[in-house]
């Protein structure tokens, strides 16, 4: 084997990236090196390539991007005995401290001290990924590269849509970047009533009813809380499935969920937001509930037998592009014209 692999780098403080010749990596006991075939782009990555606030208090440079990959074990380290040369993986991104009260009691998804590959130590836009052999997950060769890179994020929407019962249930989604699209398939396929996807952006909308959704509503045309009430004969929506961050969405989403109403929130907000906690939230018996990461492994299993068998996610996919052509596709992303892009190392 080669020593050396192609590489995107976040190289140095500041906007940017590069490729650059690595060392392959070298295995602890507990570590396999998978071979990747592709890789997706993630709204974490364009965070890190942008400088945002969070990258910068986050990020040490240098360090390989990229947390979302399918591909093959070429080699296990000396202490692994379940996993072999040649096996389809892709992996769960989040390495747990397996210490604290959350691993201890089955809820390691929201461990008080994890890193995350790609964030805080090399990850997956490379030839090569080391990964520790907790993370790995193995995928069913009925599913084609392109999709098992993409499990994380489903496992995100998964995890988002699945927080509250939504068969028979109106829902509503706000924000249809890769995650609120994923959200918007995986309510239709469960059995949602009526979903409602809301975006500024209309590409985003049309691939929203690819995957599925009764009504798409643009607010920059139409006022969400207005149309959804109409709609639902002024009762409005059983779950909202927050993805956008965007502290407009939230207030439609409080706005329109029934008393006794759910709202999942994945979606971050850049800055602090105020509520009318009284009326918005108390008052109204809604329960607000905080998504991060994807159960380990639980949320897995659900995600792939849902991939495997009625849900198509095709439709995200808009791009594929080769790994060089990394600029490109973070100025696709940032215009917003896009599902999920696929990198080819
Ligand atoms: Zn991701
Ligand atoms: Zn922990």
């Amino acid at each position: 084997m080669q020593s050396k692999m192609k590489a995107l780098v976040k190289d140095k403080i500041g906007a940017g990236a590069a490729i650059m010749l690595m060392e392959i990596p070298k295995l602890g006991p507990h570590d396999v090196l998978v071979k990747v075939i592709c890789t997706a782009i993630c709204g974490t990555d364009l965070h890190i390539y942008k400088w945002n606030k969070w990258a910068a208090s986050r990020i040490k440079p240098p360090v390989v991007m990229g947390h979302e990959m399918s591909g093959n074990i070429v080699k296990t380290g000396s202490a692994v005995r379940n996993w072999y040369e040649g096996d389809y993986v892709t992996m769960e991104c989040h390495k747990t401290c397996g210490q604290c009260y959350q691993c201890k009691t089955g809820r390691g998804h929201i461990c008080s001290d994890y890193s995350i590959l790609g964030v805080d130590c090399n990850g997956c836009f490379a030839e090569y990924v080391r990964v520790p052999e907790s993370n790995l997950w193995a995928i069913d060769q009925q599913i084609p590269p392109e999709i098992a890179c993409l499990q994380d994020p489903v496992g995100n929407a998964v995890l988002a849509t699945t927080s509250a019962d939504i068969s028979g249930k109106n829902v509503m989604v706000t924000g249809c970047g890769a995650i609120g699209l994923f959200a918007v398939g995986v309510a239709r396929v469960l059995g949602a009533a009526k979903i409602y996807a809301v975006d500024v952006i209309d590409y985003r909308l049309n691939i929203a009813e690819q995957m599925g959704s009764t009504r798409t509503i643009n607010p920059l045309k139409l006022n969400p809380v207005e149309e959804v009430l109409l709609n639902t004969g002024g009762d409005g929506v059983d779950v909202v499935v927050e993805m956008s961050g965007n502290k407009q969405c939230l207030h439609y989403g409080l706005k329109t969920v029934k008393n006794g109403g759910h709202i999942a929130l994945l979606g971050l907000p850049e800055e602090k937001i105020c509520l009318d906690l009284t009326n918005e939230v108390i008052f109204k018996g809604v329960t607000l509930a905080g998504i991060t990461g994807r159960e380990i492994f639980a949320t897995w299993y659900k995600t792939s037998a849902l991939l495997k068998n009625i849900l198509d996610i095709r439709h995200v996919i808009t791009h594929q592009m080769k790994l060089e052509q990394f600029r490109d596709a973070f100025r696709i992303i940032q215009s917003g014209q896009c599902g999920k892009i696929i990198l080819y190392p």
